[in-house]
């Protein structure tokens, strides 16, 4: 059996553009967010910004 586990995205982005929703300010994704500490992005680009604001990498 094949299954198709990947969802279709038809232009929902902005749907969740507004205030209350909280998307990461440097992707704009809603998924994996990480608002510890006010950070407010998702931890893909975690791993990026994280660095350089003085966060060090999980599990190296
Ligand atoms: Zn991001």
């Amino acid at each position: 059996m094949r299954e198709n586990k990947s969802k279709r995205k038809a232009g929902n982005e902005d749907r969740y553009k507004g205030k209350g929703t909280r998307i990461c300010r440097n992707c704009g994704t809603a998924r994996g967010l990480i608002r510890k500490y006010g950070l407010n992005i998702c931890r893909r680009c975690f791993r990026e910004i994280g660095e350089s604001l003085g966060f060090r990498k999980y599990g190296g």
